[in-house]
């Protein structure tokens, strides 16, 4: 990616010394060199001029093929996951998408039995037609991904999701891509849920990493979003951004603008969503009306030893198992008067969801699941709310 003059971000990837948290708060700021502006100007212009011998003096020619502060994007978020280079979407399902497109009819997905259900509904129903296949494996089993990949043909691509959604699996990762390297296969790992403030999948040697912007990386609830980084500038990822300049789901400059700012508090807001989780999750778990609580952060989570190696901390997401069945969890989040009933995850205000009803008839989401999404409200407060809720049922 070229780079122009005043756009480089503070730690860009020549500087790897930095901290996350200086990478993160510096990302894609530097003095504008027109205007002295310490923030990058939202740049709307669709078209850029040439010079007279035709040239492009600042490497921009077009919107959908490139823009300033998609690129200032772009550079922070390859830094923050130390990659080589990124590629933003209009969303992470666009982004799932784009990375779909790279492969070729008769090729096949080795896909996890827990993930984003519109992930596996979009492999499935939009490319499979198309003529990609899915091979589900239990993923956690790193037993059970090398006999796949040794009897199961025309695997061009693993992917993880870790912690998964909505059962916050927890995949071995240097396991995973050790087997898959082993025998030429790629691996992408869906990063939305931990960030690289808490995982950082490349340096595990995974290939690929997705996020949803939409989520952590923007914070706030208010764009929507996707990237996909790359640990090496290879040829898949030269496919890929030919991709996103073809196809055009990009994002707008105001949103790639939105993310941005909101990268610069990621590694604060990483480090309030996991505390006030942790304190949420230990009250769930010694409450009598919770069957069970999904949290890689508690030491009964089966994960818990690899999250501990591979993760900085456990996250701000939590889905329990109310002690009962579908309407009686429905009626704990009902009983809610700080959390939010919605879907998504990831911004300020804490979100409960019972989630087989937003993925509908083909969920394998137990129906007694509520899965919370941690804000930065004060933990006690939080807890009052769902104790009050969990005491009515
Ligand atoms: C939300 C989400 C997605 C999809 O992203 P959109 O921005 O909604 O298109 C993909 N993966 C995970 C893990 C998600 O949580």
């Amino acid at each position: 990616m070229s780079s122009p003059e005043g756009l480089d971000s503070a730690g860009s990837s020549a500087d790897r010394s930095l901290r996350l948290e200086t990478i993160a708060a510096r990302s894609g700021r530097s003095i504008d060199p027109q205007t002295g502006a310490v923030t990058l100007p939202i740049h709307l212009a669709t078209t850029f001029g040439r010079e007279p011998d035709g040239s492009y003096p600042n490497g921009f020619v077009y919107g959908r093929l490139a823009n300033p502060n998609r690129q200032a994007l772009e550079r922070a978020i390859a830094d923050l996951e130390g990659g080589a280079d990124a590629a933003a979407f209009s969303s992470g399902m666009a982004a799932v998408t784009a990375v779909a497109q790279t492969l070729r009819p008769g090729d096949r997905i080795l896909v996890p039995e827990d993930c984003y259900h519109g992930t596996i509904a979009m492999l499935d129903q939009v490319m499979g037609p198309w003529g990609l296949g899915l091979v589900p494996v239990a993923m956690t089993d790193p037993r059970a991904v090398a006999t796949a990949l040794a009897n199961e043909p025309a695997i061009q691509l693993v992917w993880l999701e870790t912690p998964s959604n909505p059962r916050l699996d927890i995949t071995d990762l240097a396991a995973i891509v050790q087997a898959a390297h082993a025998v030429g296969v790629r691996c992408l790992c869906d990063n939305t849920w931990a960030t690289p403030i808490l995982q950082r999948p490349i340096a595990l040697g995974v290939d690929w990493v997705l996020h949803s912007s939409t989520k952590y990386l923007s914070g706030h609830s208010d764009v929507t979003g996707g990237v996909v980084v790359a640990a090496q500038a290879d040829e898949p990822f030269d496919r890929l951004r030919q991709i996103q300049q073809l196809a055009g789901a990009v994002p707008s400059p105001f949103d790639c603008w939105l993310i941005l700012r909101s990268l610069q508090t990621l590694a604060v807001r990483m480090a309030a969503h996991c505390a006030g989780a942790r304190q949420v999750a230990e009250f769930l778990a010694h409450h009598r009306a919770i069957d069970q609580v999904l949290y890689p952060g508690l030491a009964s989570h089966p994960g818990h030893t690899i999250a501990r190696s591979q993760m900085a901390d456990f996250g701000g997401m939590i889905s329990v198992l109310v002690q009962g069945d579908r309407s009686r969890a429905l009626a704990v989040a009902g009983h809610c008067q700080l959390l939010t009933r919605a879907t998504s995850l990831g911004g300020t205000e804490s979100l409960i969801e019972h989630r087989a009803s937003l993925e509908g008839p083909t969920s394998r989401t137990p129906d007694n699941l509520l899965r919370l999404s941690i804000g930065l409200e004060h933990p006690d407060d939080l807890i009052a709310d769902l104790s009050q809720a969990l005491a009515q049922v």
